[in-house]
C-alpha cells in the first residue's frame, strides 16, 4: 500500500533520511523505533504531505503520492489527487490538538461534515459511536478542558477514525500524558487493532505496545533502517548493535 523508494529529505545541510527503502502492506501494523532524531516523525508527516521529500518517492496505492523533485522526470501528483489521498489517512499526535471552544462531538463531526459532506445526523451518530468505543460515551457533550489528557487522546483517536482512514498514522501518542493515562488510551489503540483492518504506522517509546500490537517493527538510525523484523525478533534476539543499545536505554 505505501512505498518508499529511495527516499531522501534534507533540511538544509542535514540529511534526515538517507535513501530509504520500505514498504507497508495493506493492513499491516509497523512500529518505527530508534533513537531522537533518526527520523520517526518525518516520515509520518511526509505521509501527511506536511514535508516535502527532496529526492526519491513515495507512492501509495500504487500512485505518486510525493510532490517530486524537478527535474526527476517523474510526474507529479496532481493537488485535487493529493487532496483526496489526503482525506484516507489519519493522524494523532503527541498533543491532541481538538478544537477547544467546540464539545467532543463538535470535535469528531467537524471534518466528515466539513470534508467528506456528511450530514450533521450521520456525523452525530459516527461520534457517537466511536466515544462508545473509546470509551467515553458519556463525555459527549463536554468541552475538551473538562477532561483528562488521556480522555483527550481518546477523543483525539476518535476524531481520526471518525474519517474512516486507510490509514492511521501515531506519533508519539502517549509520550505527553502522566504515566496513570498511558494504559488507557494504549488499550484504546489495542482495541482499534484487533477489530479494524486499518494500516497503522505507529512512532512509539512503549515497546510492549509495539510487540503486542505490530506484525513488523522498523529500527532507524541516522535515517536508514538498522534493522527490521518480526517484534519478537526485534525485541528478543535483536541482532544489530544499534538495536541492542538502543532497546537497553529504553527498556
Ligand atoms: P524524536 O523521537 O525526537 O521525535 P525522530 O526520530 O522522530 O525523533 P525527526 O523528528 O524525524 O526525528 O527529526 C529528525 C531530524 O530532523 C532532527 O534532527 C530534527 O531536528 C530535524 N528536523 C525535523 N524537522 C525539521 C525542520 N522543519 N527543519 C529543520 N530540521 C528539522
Amino acid at each position: 500500500l505505501i512505498v518508499f523508494d529511495q527516499v531522501v529529505k534534507r533540511f538544509g545541510d542535514l540529511t534526515v533520511l538517507d535513501h530509504l527503502d520500505f514498504n507497508v502492506a495493506a493492513g499491516e501494523r509497523v512500529t518505527l523505533i530508534g533513537p531522537s532524531g533518526s527520523g520517526k516523525t518525518t516520515i509520518l508527516r511526509l505521509l501527511m504531505t506536511l514535508e516535502k521529500v527532496t529526492e526519491g518517492h513515495i507512492r501509495i496505492g500504487g500512485e505518486p503520492f510525493s510532490h517530486m523533485p524537478r527535474g526527476s522526470g517523474l510526474v507529479p501528483a496532481s493537488e485535487s489527487y493529493l487532496r483526496r489521498r489526503r482525506k484516507s489517512i489519519g493522524m494523532v499526535f503527541q498533543q491532541f490538538n481538538l478544537f477547544p471552544n467546540m464539545t467532543v462531538r463538535k470535535n469528531i463531526m467537524e471534518a466528515p461534515v466539513h470534508v467528506l459532506g456528511l450530514s450533521k445526523d450521520e456525523a452525530s451518530e459516527r461520534a457517537a459511536d466511536l466515544l462508545d468505543l473509546v470509551g467515553l460515551g458519556d463525555k459527549i457533550d463536554a468541552h475538551p478542558t473538562q477532561l483528562s489528557g488521556g480522555q483527550q487522546q481518546r477523543v483525539a483517536i476518535a476524531r481520526a477514525l471518525a474519517m474512516r482512514p486507510e490509514i492511521l498514522l501515531l506519533d508519539e501518542v502517549t509520550s505527553a500524558l502522566d504515566p496513570e493515562l498511558v494504559a488507557g488510551v494504549l488499550d484504546v489503540l489495542r482495541e482499534v487493532a484487533e477489530t479494524t483492518d486499518i494500516t497503522m504506522l505507529c512512532v512509539t517509546h512503549e515497546m510492549g505496545f509495539a510487540r503486542d500490537v505490530s506484525h513488523r517493527v522498523l529500527m532507524f538510525d541516522k535515517g536508514r533502517i538498522a534493522e527490521e523484523g518480526h517484534p519478537d525478533q526485534i525485541f528478543g534476539d535483536p541482532r544489530e548493535e544499534r538495536t541492542k543499545s538502543f532497546l537497553k536505554s529504553v527498556l
